[in-house]
């Protein structure tokens, strides 16, 4: 079980009102506290800005979408000394096994088909706490 003391700092990246609204929703009833970004640009600046553990990003945004994000953000890992991961889990509506694939391709560690249950998302947090030691 994660300790409560020092809860998960998640950040969503997520263009639309209801997704983000049940996301929010889910995060924050298991304890941890969660960083909204409406869009890829407005979440690559919170990368840049703020210390997360883990990421849930959208794929289909404006001004840039999940891909470029993510690919922005493991470009930014990828220059600095220590080799940091920040674990990215992709919660998409695309979820076609190509789709899976330019998610994996980009840097993204694990999957979500939107819609989704909330405990499908707490299992996907806990996978990525635990493959990165963050729990
Ligand atoms: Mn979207």
């Amino acid at each position: 079980m994660p300790d409560m003391n020092t809860p998960l700092k998640i950040l969503l990246v997520e263009d639309n009102e209801l997704n983000q609204k049940f996301a929010i929703a889910v995060v924050r009833k298991l304890g941890y506290q969660i960083d909204l970004a409406e869009n890829g640009l407005i979440g690559l600046e919170k990368f840049k800005s703020n210390k997360y553990d883990i990421i849930l990003m959208d794929i289909q945004m404006p001004e840039m979408n999940g891909i470029e994000a993510t690919k922005a953000i493991r470009q930014i890992e990828a220059l600095e000394a220590g080799g940091s991961h920040i674990p990215i889990i992709a919660v998409t509506a695309f979820a076609l096994e190509q789709d899976r694939k330019n998610c994996s391709d980009a840097g993204m560690d694990e999957f979500l088909a939107k819609p989704y249950k909330p405990h499908e998302l707490e299992q996907k947090i806990l996978a990525v706490a635990q493959r990165f030691g963050i729990l």
